[in-house]
């Protein structure tokens, strides 16, 4: 059997989740044998190829355009779509901003914070607009598998990858959702 071809993006995260799948550790040499990673931020390629991959994993939450657009791009090019840590299964920490209006959220963070003097909303054409509220992946595409945990364990990433080497659909349940596991 080939490899099966993984794809990663993050959305509005803040990289926690993939530090853990780094916290894979050795175990990552093993993995590789069987999984191609594809494209990942952390790679040149940013976007799952257009011929596809097996296995797509988004982290973090949809909080702008942009976001909206990366998880539509992803679902259309993967067969199994993982949302991976609490801000790609409910939005997680990003929807603290959910609370207040936009207009304010940005008033509040680029202008009137303590620190800032002679702050602006910075505005250009490649900024993507936020949506009026931080949601998990799920509010734009449909979702497979949900792995939660900010961020999910090393030892969760790794057994939702084996049961899926595996052919099985993992169950994520008792002890595989504890935080502070072995590793996590
Ligand atoms: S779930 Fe936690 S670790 Fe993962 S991106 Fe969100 S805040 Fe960061």
């Amino acid at each position: 059997m080939g490899k099966i071809k993984v794809a990663m993006q993050w959305l509005e995260a803040c990289a926690g989740c993939e530090m853990s799948f780094l916290d894979i550790d050795e175990r990552i040499v093993e993995l590789l044998n069987h999984v191609e990673l594809s494209s990942t931020p952390i790679t040149d390629l940013k976007h799952p190829p257009e011929s596809g991959v097996d296995v797509g994993i988004l982290s973090g939450g949809i909080g702008n355009l942009e976001e909206e657009e990366e998880a539509r791009l992803m679902r259309s090019r993967c067969k199994i779509l993982i949302a991976m840590g609490d801000c790609a299964v409910t939005g997680g920490i990003c929807t603290m901003r959910n609370f207040f209006p936009v207009e304010e959220v940005l008033r509040r963070g680029y202008i009137e914070t303590e620190s800032t003097v002679e702050g602006q909303i910075p505005q250009h054409e490649d900024l993507a607009p936020l949506t009026s509220k931080v949601s998990g992946v799920d509010d734009v595409v449909p979702v497979d598998i949900y792995l939660p945990g900010c961020p999910p364990t090393a030892d969760a990433i790794w057994y939702v990858l084996t049961e899926l080497l595996a052919g099985r659909m993992p169950k994520l349940e008792g002890k595989v959702l504890k935080y502070g596991m072995d590793g996590g």
